[in-house]
């Protein structure tokens, strides 16, 4: 039996949503269709990167200081065109993510801060993950879940203006090939997705033409609910 897809509806009870990736960029790849969609219903986005993304050139002779300062503006222009209400990033260097207790704890102050309902993140457990820094953020992105929602762990943070026990009820993964099992029809809003992704013009030098990876990707995951574009996730049941 074909396995039954959610669309949109999926987050139909989402308020607030935190996406956790690893570099500038990744969100409006990944996921930005959807984000935009969801941002058009009122949903409250925060977007966290944990890296600078600051080896993301093929240019020796940039500095890494600079290459992440442009990625920080470059980030905030395409949340603005996604309608993201809020940026974070932790600042960590490209190229060297670990999911250590460090980075859990900065991702769980996020949830706490953000006061968050659901999460998305990059599947850590996808064997086809090989980047290691989408395979640490999603790992550290999961590992955090449970603390932040304990006033034992990191209690310090609790004392923050605003701040409260974590919140997240749902949890979906994207970047994934394990039995995704919500697919998003991205169609009607890929001029936005790629006007966003786009807004990383040190990622994207020559616009347009840079993508073709990602309409070949968006494209077969629309051919799975017979539209032009889609992007796919899968929920991880939580408790
Ligand atoms: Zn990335």
């Amino acid at each position: 039996m074909p396995q039954e897809l959610r669309n949109l509806d999926a987050f139909a009870e989402t308020k607030r949503l935190i996406v956790v990736a690893a570099h500038p960029d990744d969100l409006e790849t990944m996921c930005g269709g959807t984000i935009y969609q969801l941002a058009q219903r009122g949903i409250e986005i925060f977007s966290v990167n944990c890296t600078l993304g600051d080896i993301g050139t093929s240019d020796a002779g940039v500095s890494r200081p600079a290459l992440a300062a442009r990625r920080l503006e470059e980030t905030e222009a395409a949340a603005e065109l996604l309608g993201i209400r809020q940026t974070f990033n932790l600042g960590r260097p490209d190229g060297e993510l670990l999911p250590d207790l460090a980075l859990r704890a900065e991702i769980a102050r996020l949830y706490r801060l953000t006061q968050a309902d659901t999460l998305f993140t990059f599947d850590p457990f996808w064997t086809g993950q090989i980047h290691p820094d989408h395979r640490a953020a999603g790992q550290a992105a999961l590992d955090a879940y449970m603390p932040s929602k304990m006033p034992l762990y990191q209690p310090a943070q609790l004392n923050e203006q605003g701040t409260g026990l974590g919140c997240l009820e749902r949890i979906f993964v994207f970047s994934t090939d394990r039995n995704p099992d919500v697919v998003v029809d991205v169609t009607a809003v890929y001029t936005q997705k790629i006007a966003a992704s786009l807004a990383h013009k040190s990622q994207f030098p020559e616009g347009e033409a840079n993508l073709d990876w990602l309409k070949e990707i968006d494209g077969s995951i629309g051919e799975k609910i017979s539209v032009t574009f889609a992007e796919q996730f899968k929920q991880i049941d939580v408790w």
